[in-house]
């Protein structure tokens, strides 16, 4: 199939799980995750309407962007180093993977000197799996109140990478607990939801969901 119907398909599917849990759809955003997706098959999804772009690696993301058109909104979803922020930070609306305090003062610093206040999503690691990135969840509270004194990163919600298991059922509990967590501390989004688990995501509340695989095909290595 091409990407336009697994688009298709990928919102009917979104909109289903969204009747289901009676959520407002149109709360709910599809990011079209193109790590290691050339120019024309990008512009396809976005002509087919999609206007956000996720990108793991820096060096993909400030190599493509400049050959889209502009107006469109990048999310850095993968996994940040430090040496790297100043390439991001003012080119992406939002990063999703802030995950050490090291990096937050990193952010920080790139976002006083372009003076703009920088948007992020704490990433938290709910499965505790030992190779997954995140913050225990037990550090989150610290974290945030930490963050509070870095005036230029807007913190606008939490992001979480489920394990990848057959039955996406298996996953619910830590998208309810990333749910709930972003529910105490007062934060808007969720970015939640890959190709294997995206519509137990929605149920569960998510507003942003990092769709690879399910739009454009398995990924070569
Ligand atoms: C690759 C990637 C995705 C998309 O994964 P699919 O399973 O292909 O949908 C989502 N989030 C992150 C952080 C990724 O690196």
């Amino acid at each position: 199939m091409g990407v336009r119907e697994n688009l298709q398909l990928v919102r009917e599917k979104v909109r289903s799980a969204a009747v289901r849990s009676g959520r407002d759809l149109e709360k709910i955003k599809i990011i079209a995750v193109t790590k290691k997706v050339e120019i024309a098959r990008m512009q396809e999804v976005i002509r087919q309407g999609i206007v956000d772009l996720g990108e793991n690696r820096v060096q993909e993301l400030t190599e493509k962007r400049p050959a889209l058109p502009t107006g469109l909104h990048w999310h850095m979803i993968g996994h940040l180093q430090t040496n790297k922020v100043k390439y991001v930070v003012g080119l992406v609306d939002l990063i999703h993977s802030l995950d050490s305090w090291g990096l937050a003062e990193e952010i920080h610093r790139q976002a006083v000197k372009l003076d703009l206040v920088a948007k992020v999503l704490v990433q938290v690691n709910i499965s505790g799996e030992k190779t997954k990135y995140g913050l225990a969840q037990s550090d989150l509270a610290d974290f945030l109140i930490a963050l509070r004194d870095l005036p230029h990163i807007s913190v606008q919600g939490l992001m979480t990478v489920a394990p990848y298991v057959e039955n996406p059922e298996e996953v619910r509990p830590y998208f309810r607990e990333l749910r709930l967590l972003a529910a105490r501390h007062n934060l808007e989004h969720l970015s939640m939801g890959m190709t294997n688990d995206f519509e137990v995501a929605v149920e569960e509340g998510a507003d942003l969901l990092r769709l690879g695989t399910a739009i454009f095909g398995p990924r070569e290595n």
